[in-house]
């Protein structure tokens, strides 16, 4: 017979048909009553096991047991389901011995789970986290193909660390105990797997743009990694990032862009992952409970979702939010930790946070940040007073989570790029295959990288981004 997975059973008009289901028992109520769960929703479905059961295969029923159900799919006399299973024939697949297996059916921690990571699928937040991740991966790719952009596939390694500053992954195949030396008695990479030094990728951005002045609009969405020593909730050594990569779009054409997006698939979260909010969203309401009242939000998960969805993002340039920091309440008292003095520094997660809760109480769209913090293809300002300078950056900070987009108009002008690159110290040879698309046919584009992670942090209301990744690498972790 053909198993029939619960997400279709739970919609199916109880009929007395004849059904077959597989799945791991969530719990087992009087030696009769199963809730069988097997991943393809959030529900349960109720198996009713019969009087005439072998009572040493109802020993077996556990909590996290394996099984498969055959039985008529009838009306529910209890409360709480339309529909259940009166089971005619019940199959062990993988017992479970309850002293031995680290998932109580009691409540575990998202700590103790994070150390078994293998095992967070078998839990109702993970698996919903992860359904949510799926729904999400697909809304992008179904958002961008709608609007006719191509999914381009760029390197993991990568020969240019251009980008990295120091923060790359080295992928040698060289033994570290006994690697050849050249003449100065430095190790010689040229006898290297790729005759040269390579790192994994922090971004796809550089060959996306040579994608996207021929192609029109492109996109990537693919792993990257970072050596950043930063333990934060918000940083992972290896995440996923979607890289859009538009030819003849400006600043602005980019944020509407980066907003658009972000409406479209926080919508389609909502319209198809409703049982899974459900549960994230009484999941954060049990987190704030233990928070002082004066932190907990003022609105559930969904509210928070809604908002996104229903209102625009406040843009305002750079310089505009240095303003609104310097005079605010926690920069006259001494309350931010890098207090706010004048035009040129970088915001910290503090600052970002505060104009996103505190001041807006929105998601926030800054632009038009100082040249000297920004990346080197960032496009300059027209018209900036001297030692004032300017780029078409653009970051978009969400509330729980600051940076989520980081963006930027590129700069097209093949001398000012060079100009800048020689400024900052960018070997023009390493990337003469990137300049040569300002050489031949250049045109003005823009584009931004969306980490994956800090979406689905958002939208499943997780606060660790270790929580939102199967298998996180972080400082000190790449376990499974
Ligand atoms: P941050 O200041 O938060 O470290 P960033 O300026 O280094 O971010 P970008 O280089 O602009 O970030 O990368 C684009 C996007 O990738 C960011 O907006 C963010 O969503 C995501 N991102 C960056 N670093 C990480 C990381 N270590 N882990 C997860 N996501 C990240
Ligand atoms: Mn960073």
């Amino acid at each position: 017979m053909q198993r029939t997975k619960i997400s279709v059973l739970l919609r199916t008009e109880p009929t007395g048909t004849e059904v077959l289901v597989k799945g791991w028992v969530k719990a087992f109520r009087n030696n009769q009553f199963i809730a069988l769960n097997d991943g393809s929703t959030a529900n349960n479905i109720q198996i009713v096991v019969s009087e005439n059961t072998d009572p040493e295969l109802i020993k077996r029923i556990k909590f996290g047991a394996a099984i498969g159900v055959q039985g008529t799919l009838l009306e529910s006399q209890g409360k709480g389901q339309r529909v259940e299973i009166a089971a005619s024939n019940i199959t062990i697949y993988g017992d479970v011995n309850l002293e031995e297996y680290p998932l109580q059916p009691k409540k575990q921690s998202l700590e103790f789970l994070r150390e078994h990571a293998h095992l967070r699928f078998r839990t109702n937040t993970f698996a919903a986290v992860f359904r949510v991740r799926h729904a999400l991966a697909f809304a992008i790719h179904q958002f961008f193909n709608e609007r006719g952009f191509f999914y381009i596939h760029t390197p993991i390694i990568t020969a240019s660390d251009a980008e990295g500053a120091g923060e790359m992954f080295r992928v040698t195949t060289l033994d570290p105990k006994n690697p050849p030396l050249d003449e100065q008695g430095n190790v010689d990479y040229k006898q290297d797997f790729f005759g040269k030094t390579t790192n994994l990728t922090v971004s796809g951005q550089l060959e996306g743009e040579l994608a996207a002045t021929a192609l029109g609009d492109i996109y990537t969405f693919g792993p990257t990694f970072r050596a950043e020593n930063s333990n934060t909730t918000r940083h992972l050594a290896e995440f996923w990032m979607i890289e859009p990569e538009v030819a003849f779009a400006d600043l602005n054409d980019n944020m509407n862009l980066a907003e658009d997006m972000l409406r479209y698939v926080i919508t389609y979260a909502l319209e198809h992952c409703a049982d899974d909010l459900k549960i994230l969203e009484e999941r954060l309401l049990e987190e704030e409970k233990s928070k002082p009242q004066d932190q907990r939000s003022e609105m559930s998960l969904t509210e928070k979702l809604r908002f996104v969805t229903e209102n625009n993002f406040e843009r305002l340039t750079y310089t505009e939010a240095i303003d609104i920091l310097k005079n605010s309440n926690p920069n006259k008292k001494g309350k931010f930790q890098y207090p706010i003095e004048g035009w040129g520094v970088d915001l910290q997660s503090e600052h970002e946070r505060y104009l996103v809760e505190k001041h807006f109480k929105k998601p926030v769209i800054l632009t038009n940040y100082p040249a000297a913090i920004k990346a080197f293809y960032m496009r300059l300002d027209e018209g900036a007073e001297p030692g004032k300078e300017t780029v078409s950056a653009m970051d978009i900070l969400f509330p729980g989570i600051g940076e989520i987009v980081g963006g930027s108009q590129r700069e097209e002008r093949y001398d000012v790029l060079l100009q800048k690159m020689q400024a900052m110290h960018i070997p023009e040879a390493e990337l003469s295959w990137y300049l040569d698309t300002r050489r031949f046919g250049s045109c003005p584009h823009a584009g931004f990288g969306l980490g994956f992670e800090r979406l689905i942090l958002f939208v499943t209301g997780m606060t660790n981004i270790r929580d939102v990744i199967a298998f996180p690498r972080y400082p000190g972790s790449a376990e499974f």
